[in-house]
This record gives structure tokens, C-alpha cells and sequence, in this order.
């Protein structure tokens, strides 16, 4: 083993020490950013192994250079850019191009190295191949799909769906049985073509509440993709770094599954299996259909807050939209410094992605003790006198316990309805991401406070203060 060799195994090593460090790391808010961070310089260093061990031409280094360059400078604009809120479609997004760089490195040593692959090889550049085109088209439609720029067509909500991917499936698998014979005829165009097909058929009927385990599963096979493109160009760090993310996209697949009492081949099968999950995807919604709505003014709201011992936020994707999250923390601050007790109901697919409301106070430095998982919180609220939902839809629709014809029916959901006082603050009576209506408005117990998070938040704020809470909190 030369000394270049040696050097380059202990360096990928350290990487993917840093990278099981930095998967760990990020399984809790706070150690998450310096995760980040570890997770980054494994990468760092992932290159820098490779640059060591491979004797490299000028026009390589070129490429290497421009690539990192252009690829370096679009995360960096992305991630400065990008709202939290539209986070999961830059996941998406990012899931996609993990596909297509494992595809295309299966491609080129099918086209230009697969005489002297192995069976091992061989196997590993269909698989690569296969799944990275899945991930790449899937993850381009889920993306559209969260953005509203693709709907759900009619044709795939019917059990034509499964007849065209299973023919889809059929035709990769005769392109991959034909690559022995000849690794780099139509057979490998027919494999990456039936594929990428298979990738839109199966995410397109996917919609409503059921895109975020599509999402994790997507995240998934971009590791199982990378995985098998490690052992096509022999690179054992590339193998565990894709193995762990297509272990680490699992597990989250199946978590998400539990939170949202889902099997997962309920959500990719939904239609022939008799499942929800085909709603339409991004809010909005239509107003009609509410008949008994009582609405009240913040006024009337920080009265009832006044009064309260126990009160219970729940946050939602409006929270974060609106960016009121530090306009929250001052409320409770008021309310805590009053001798009120408050927490926060966290419902695991709240928001646009895992953790996102987690993440949101974080910012605002609510404490984490504060904040309470939904199996914790479900059994506390028919003790707390005020429940204020703000910007939260899904997270709290009680049909979706006993509507079996919702599409939501089946997933837990935070039972705020069991509180003493309910006030939901949003801008209108308009749907979540469900698409659908929400019994909990029309309760005799709940009252909506129409208004953006942030305004009402600050407005209840003033309106405390005005009954003395600020004086009280000097005192
Ligand atoms: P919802 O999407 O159900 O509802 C959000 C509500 O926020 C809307 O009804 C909207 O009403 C309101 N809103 C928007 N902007 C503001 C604002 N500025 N001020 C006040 N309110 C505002 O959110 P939930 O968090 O309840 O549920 C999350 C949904 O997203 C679930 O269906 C989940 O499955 C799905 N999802 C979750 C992902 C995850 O990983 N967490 C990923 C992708 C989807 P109005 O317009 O009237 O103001």
C-alpha cells in the first residue's frame, strides 16, 4: 500500500466517523447546527480522499474544479434564499439531484467501463441506475407538486395507475435482464426510460396529507442509490455514506408512517388499497360550506387568557409563515411572568417538513421543555382552560378521528377539541394542505381570530399589557 493510499483509507474513515457523528448529532435541535457542520467537513474530506488516492489529468482537475464551483456556489444561494417554509421542496429538489449524480455515474461505467465489471458491478449499475432514475423524476414531481406548479390528473387516482406502472416495472426489468449481453445497448436506455417513467407514475397520484412520507422515502432511495453506486466505482465511503441515508430516510419514513397511522403501502398504493392520501396538495381550499362560525377580537381573546391557568399553543405552518414565532415567545413570556402555565403542542407533521415547528421556536429560544410531543399533550387538554391554534389546520382536524370519508382519517391529530376554550387565529376560513374542512371551527367551543399569526400575536400582546400583565412582569 503506498503512503498516498494509506493516507487517503485514513481520511475516508475520519469522514465517516464525522458523518455517523453528524446523523446523531442531528436527532436533537440543539446539537443540530454544529451536526451540520460535522456532517459538512466529512464531505469536505470525502473529496479530498478521493483527490489523493486517484492521479488526476489537468482537464479532470478542470472539471472537478467548475463542477464544485457551480455546484458549491447554487447550494450556497439556495440555502441563504430559501423560506423554511418551502424547505421540503428544496429537499425534494436536493433528494433529486442525490439520484441523478449516482445515476450518472452508473451510466458512465456502463457506457464506458462495463467490460471489465463484475457481476457485483454489474448488479450494482442496475440497481443504481433504477433506482437514481426513480429518485430523480419522483423527486422532480414531488417537488412540483408541493409548489402547486403539477395537480393530481383524474386518470391516476383509478386503478389504470397500477396497470401502467406495473408495465413500467415489466419493461425495466427486460432491460435489465438484457444489460449482460450487452451493457451498453438499448437494454440500459430502456432500464433508465422505464424508470424514470415509474418515478413519475408512482409519485404523481401521491398528494394531500400523505407527500411528506414520500418525500423521506425519496430521500431513502437517493442513499440506496449512492450505496449502489459506491460499490459500482468500488468506493467504500460512498457505500456506508449511502447506506446510512438510506437507512436514516427509512427509519424517518416509518416514523412519519406512525405519526400519520399510515403503512407505507397504504401511501404509495393508497388508491387500490383503499386508503387516503390522493387530496390535493398546498392549502387553499374554499371558504364555503361553514354554517356556525363564531368569530371573536384579540380583545376578547386576551380576556379569556386572562382568566386562564393553563393555556396550550399550538403552532402550525401559518406560524412560520407569518414568522411570528419571536411575537409568540413575547405572549407566553406575559402569560409565565402572570403565573400562567403554558406549553406548546407539537404534532409531528406540522409545518412543511420533520421538526419544523421544533425548529421554529428553537429560534425564538422557547424552552424545550416547554414543548410537548402529541402522545404527551392529547391526554392533558381537557384540563387546559385555553387552547390558541395558530396557523395550524390538519394538526387539529377532529375528523380526522371519526370522518372515515377524509381524507385525513386515521392520522392522529392534537385533540383540542377536548379543551375548555379553543381560539384559532388565522386569515380566513381557508383549508390547509389537506384541502379540506375543518369541524373544529364550527365547535360551540371554538372561536376563530381572523388575522395574520404575527399581528394578532403582538396585538394580544398589547391588549395583556393594557390589562396590566406588563407592570406585573416588572413587579
Ligand atoms: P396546514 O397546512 O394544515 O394549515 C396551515 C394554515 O395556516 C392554513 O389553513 C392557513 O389558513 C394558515 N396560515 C397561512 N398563513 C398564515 C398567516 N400568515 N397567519 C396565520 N395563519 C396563516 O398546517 P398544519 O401545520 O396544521 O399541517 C401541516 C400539513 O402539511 C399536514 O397536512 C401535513 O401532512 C402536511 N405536510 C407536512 C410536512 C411535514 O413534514 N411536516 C411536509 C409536507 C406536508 P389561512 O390561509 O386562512 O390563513
Amino acid at each position: 500500500m503506498t503512503l498516498s493510499t494509506a493516507l487517503a483509507w485514513a481520511i475516508d474513515l475520519l469522514a465517516v466517523l464525522l458523518l455517523a457523528l453528524g446523523l446523531k448529532g442531528l436527532s436533537k435541535v440543539r446539537s443540530a447546527r454544529s451536526a451540520n457542520g460535522l456532517a459538512a467537513l466529512a464531505m469536505g474530506l470525502a473529496v479530498l480522499g478521493l483527490l489523493i488516492q486517484q492521479p488526476l489529468s489537468a482537464v479532470a482537475w478542470l472539471w472537478i474544479v467548475i463542477g464544485s464551483a457551480v455546484g458549491g456556489l447554487a447550494g450556497l444561494v439556495m440555502a441563504r434564499r430559501v423560506p423554511m417554509t418551502a424547505m421540503p421542496e428544496t429537499v425534494a429538489l436536493f433528494n433529486g439531484c442525490g439520484g441523478m449524480a449516482s445515476l450518472l455515474v452508473a451510466l458512465g461505467v456502463a457506457l464506458f467501463g462495463a467490460g471489465e465489471a463484475g457481476l457485483v458491478e454489474g448488479i450494482s449499475i442496475v440497481i443504481s441506475v433504477f433506482v437514481g432514475a426513480i429518485t430523480f423524476t419522483g423527486s422532480l414531481v414531488a417537488m412540483g407538486k408541493l409548489q402547486g406548479w403539477i395537480d393530481t390528473p383524474g386518470w391516476t387516482q383509478s386503478q389504470v395507475r397500477h396497470g401502467v406502472n406495473i408495465a413500467l416495472a415489466v419493461a425495466a426489468l427486460v432491460g435489465a435482464f438484457s444489460l449482460p449481453a450487452d451493457p451498453a445497448g438499448a437494454g440500459l436506455w430502456l432500464l433508465l426510460l422505464a424508470a424514470s417513467l415509474l418515478g413519475i407514475g408512482v409519485t404523481l397520484p401521491i398528494g394531500g396529507a400523505d407527500m411528506p412520507v414520500v418525500i423521506s422515502l425519496l430521500n431513502s432511495y437517493s442513499g440506496v442509490a449512492a450505496a449502489a453506486a459506491g460499490f459500482v466505482v468500488g468506493s467504500p465511503l460512498l457505500i456506508v455514506a449511502g447506506a446510512m441515508v438510506g437507512a436514516a430516510g427509512l427509519i424517518l419514513t416509518q416514523v412519519m408512517c406512525t405519526a400519520m397511522n399510515r403503512s407505507l403501502l397504504n401511501v404509495l398504493f393508497g388508491g387500490a388499497l383503499g386508503g387516503g392520501g390522493g387530496g390535493p396538495v398546498g392549502g387553499g381550499g374554499d371558504e364555503a360550506g361553514y354554517t356556525r362560525i363564531t368569530s371573536c377580537s384579540a380583545e376578547e381573546c386576551a380576556l379569556a387568557l386572562e382568566n386562564a391557568e393553563r393555556v396550550v399553543f399550538v403552532p402550525g405552518y401559518g406560524l412560520a409563515v407569518a414568522q411570528a414565532q419571536h411575537a409568540l415567545r413575547e405572549l407566553a413570556k406575559l402569560l409565565e411572568a402572570n403565573g400562567t402555565e403554558v406549553t406548546y403542542a407539537i404534532h409531528p407533521v406540522a409545518g412543511r417538513m420533520p421538526g419544523h415547528m421544533n425548529v421554529l421556536l428553537a429560534e425564538a429560544d422557547v424552552p424545550y421543555e416547554q414543548l410537548v410531543e402529541m402522545d404527551a399533550i392529547n391526554p392533558e387538554f381537557p384540563r387546559t382552560d385555553v387552547v390558541i391554534v395558530l396557523g395550524a389546520n390538519d394538526v387539529v382536524n377532529p375528523d380526522a378521528k371519526t370522518d372515515s370519508s377524509s381524507p385525513l382519517y386515521g392520522m392522529p391529530v392534537l385533540e383540542v377539541d377536548q379543551a375548555r376554550q379553543v381560539f384559532v387565529v388565522k386569515r380566513s376560513l381557508g383549508a390547509g394542505y389537506a384541502g379540506i374542512k375543518n369541524a373544529l371551527f364550527e365547535l360551540p367551543q371554538t372561536a376563530m381570530v381572523f388575522g395574520d399569526a404575527k399581528v394578532v400575536l403582538n396585538g394580544l400582546a398589547s391588549e395583556l399589557r393594557d390589562l396590566g400583565f406588563g407592570k406585573k412582569t416588572a413587579a
